[in-house]
């Protein structure tokens, strides 16, 4: 089984860098790390490609200034190998162009399967996914939360917010994970050292047939207008027991549409 895991590099959340205030975009000129969403992505993949017996998780990541650290920790953790698109022209692509980009290097192969996270943890549009199933012309499965590859075809309990649906649908598909689905691995001694050597195929956009005016600021589909700071936490509120505090919590619940 021959499975595409897309991953996404970004600036550690612990140290996220700066807006740039021209374009409003962050600025990535740091180094990038292992999306954290992404990693449940590659360890699903490593356990599905384990449990068929055999096959390939290989690695698709868009980045600046060929950046290849966050693909690395994937790399450690089992996957065979990584394409890398990196190309000043993709500088200002919105989702779709990202989407673009990163179809164009899966389309180059069949993988049987190519797998993203529900959505990353800087951008987090959740739209990549579902635009890449799009372009390629297939089945996308989205929040899925377990998979079961059977003969040519994939079960998966997809996510809701009262419980899961169980969908089934052929393969090849494009099927993103929520968080949390699987313990990623730590990646060990040996798998760090093994992950040096491994290939990154480096792409371009001329490598992949993408006209440079496609995509990044020239082939952009929307606009950054405004960036606002999020608004601070507000204190909770408190209850004090005076009898009744059951009955106020459980209509806080309801109120929130948790209950
Ligand atoms: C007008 C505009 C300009 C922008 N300019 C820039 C810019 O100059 N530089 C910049 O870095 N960002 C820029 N962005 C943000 C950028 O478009 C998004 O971060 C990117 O398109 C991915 O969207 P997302 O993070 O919301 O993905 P989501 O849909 O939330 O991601 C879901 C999953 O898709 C996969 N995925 C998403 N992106 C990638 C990727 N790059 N490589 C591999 N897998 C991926 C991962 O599995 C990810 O977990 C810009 C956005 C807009 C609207």
């Amino acid at each position: 089984m021959d499975v595409i895991v897309c991953v996404k590099q970004i600036p550690d959340p612990a140290d996220p860098g700066e807006i740039n205030p021209e374009t409003k975009t962050l600025k990535r000129d740091v180094k990038l790390i292992l999306d954290e969403s992404d990693s449940y992505g590659v360890e699903y993949a490593l356990q599905l490609v384990e449990s068929a017996g055999g096959g390939s998780v290989t690695l698709v990541s868009m980045a600046p200034n060929n950046e290849t650290s966050g693909l690395r920790t994937a790399l450690a953790m089992g996957a065979e190998s990584a394409m890398l698109i990196s190309d000043d022209a993709l500088q200002g692509s919105d989702a779709l162009s990202t989407a673009k980009t990163l179809a164009a290097a899966i389309g180059r192969s069949n993988p049987d399967l190519v797998m993203a996270a529900t959505e990353s943890s800087d951008g987090y549009t959740g739209t990549v996914p579902e635009q890449i199933a799009a372009l390629l012309d297939l089945p996308s499965v989205t929040f899925a939360k377990e998979i079961t590859v059977g003969d040519g075809a994939l079960t998966v309990k997809r996510q809701t917010e009262a419980g899961y649906d169980v969908v089934e649908c052929p393969l090849p598909a494009v099927v993103s994970v929520t968080a949390g689905v699987v313990e990623p691995r730590y990646p060990s001694f040996k798998g760090i050292m093994a992950a040096k050597n491994k290939p990154v195929e480096e792409l371009s956009c001329a490598d992949l047939g993408i006209e440079p005016t496609a995509v990044g600021w020239a082939g952009g589909g929307q606009e950054i207008l405004d960036i606002v700071e999020a608004p601070k936490r507000e204190a909770g509120e408190k209850i004090e027991d005076e009898g009744d505090a059951h009955e106020r919590i459980v209509a806080f619940l309801d109120e929130l549409k948790v209950l």
